[in-house]
């Protein structure tokens, strides 16, 4: 199964593991291909650390949540520019 991916805008393999993502999980597994979904959870750990966000904490889930629509290209607009300079993908 391949999907058009809004992220690289290439046709990608789609994502078939699951993403325990709730409602956001078709949304994703319908806009999102595999490797740029590898690309975000690097980058998610990345996001954490810099923010200092705490999981436990509902805001910091939602903090997360949103560096990941934006990362994705999801339609969330936040200033992930800091994070993004000091990734480097694996
Ligand atoms: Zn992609």
């Amino acid at each position: 199964m391949a999907v058009q991916c809004v992220k690289c805008g290439k046709d990608g393999e789609s994502i078939t593991a699951p993403l325990f993502m709730g409602r956001l999980e078709a949304e994703i597994k319908a806009k999102v291909c595999q490797s740029c979904w590898k690309e975000w959870e690097g980058m998610r750990v990345m996001v954490i650390n810099e923010y200092q966000i705490n999981l436990g904490d509902e805001n910091g889930r939602d903090m997360v949540k949103k560096h990941m629509r934006a990362f994705l290209k999801l339609g969330e607009v936040v200033d992930i520019s800091k994070v993004q300079e000091n990734f480097k993908p694996q």
